[in-house]
């Protein structure tokens, strides 16, 4: 598979790692994919070269700037959930569930914002690692927003319900005013957040018993239109079952790309800071 850009410099991509990448490519602003605009527009402006990279896990910065960057010089629209439109012809929905720590966070927003495209940051309210109300994660979710990405709920309804016995429907809407509350913004998009504990207590998925549209949730990431009738692609637990995007691009015109923040680092992972306590960057 060859990996370049149009600088013509040829790369070999061998599966596993990058021996060399050098990617010049083409980059839009942040309004090249607004939803409302069928046709994802790109300027002839090249603002950015990446550096070699070397024997590069998939998981680092670099990896995942040089990944977006390879779908942007294809004629990809990267986009947020509320930033989709059906009508671009080849289109990417990039969507981050923020699941233990805010680690990786900023770090992935940034690289998206100098590519000029948006991603949907999903953040829990039950996390016992972080909270939308303190302050500094307060300032990130702002953050976020003023680079044009947008903030929806990782849900885990069902989790709190089996905990409380409450109606998983009304602590849906409970998390959706509480983010709204920290956001600021109407949330229109959620996921669920599943973990170890699902396997052990035998917790269904909320959507198999519930409609989160109820709730005001305009788009609910594992509905058909984002995941059956998209190639849906995930990094969970520090692996790409099918392999990253990189490998798919020449296949699919559509994709739902789950990148979690909590496994992309610059070198290694355990320079990342205290991991699970909750800290943050
Ligand atoms: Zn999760």
């Amino acid at each position: 598979m060859w990996i370049g850009g149009k600088s013509g410099i040829i790369n070999e991509y061998n599966g596993v790692f990058i021996k060399s990448l050098y990617v010049s490519y083409l980059l839009s602003n942040m309004s090249s994919c607004p939803g409302n605009d069928p046709i994802c527009k790109t300027r002839s402006r090249q603002v950015s070269t990446i550096k070699p990279l070397g024997h590069e896990s998939k998981f680092t910065y670099k990896y995942y700037e040089a990944m977006l960057a390879k779908a942007i010089t294809m004629g990809f629209c990267i986009s947020s959930f509320e930033h989709y439109s059906s009508e671009n012809e080849k289109t990417i929905i990039l969507r981050h569930d923020v699941d233990y720590t805010i680690n990786g966070v900023i770090q992935l927003a940034e690289i998206e914002a100098r590519l000029g495209v948006t991603a949907t940051y999903l953040f829990r309210i039950h996390a016992h690692e972080y909270n939308v109300l303190t302050p500094h994660v307060n300032a990130l979710i702002k953050t976020l927003l003023d680079m044009g990405h947008e903030i929806g709920l990782h849900n885990e309804a069902m989790t709190v319900s089996r905990a409380t016995n409450r109606d998983p429907m009304e602590l849906l809407k409970i998390g959706k005013q509480v983010l709204e509350l920290a956001a600021d913004v109407q949330i229109k998009t959620c996921s669920e957040h599943r973990d170890v504990s699902h396997v052990v207590h035998g917790t269904g998925k909320f959507n198999d018993h519930y409609d989160c549209h109820e709730a005001g949730i305009i788009n609910d990431s594992m509905e058909s239109r984002f995941f059956k009738q998209m190639k849906y692609l995930s990094d969970a637990n520090g692996v790409w079952r099918e392999g990253d995007l990189l490998q798919h691009l020449d296949e699919h015109n559509r994709f739902q790309v789950l990148v979690h923040p909590d496994w992309w680092f610059e070198h290694d992972l355990l320079l990342k800071g205290p991991y699970f306590h909750g800290l943050g960057n």
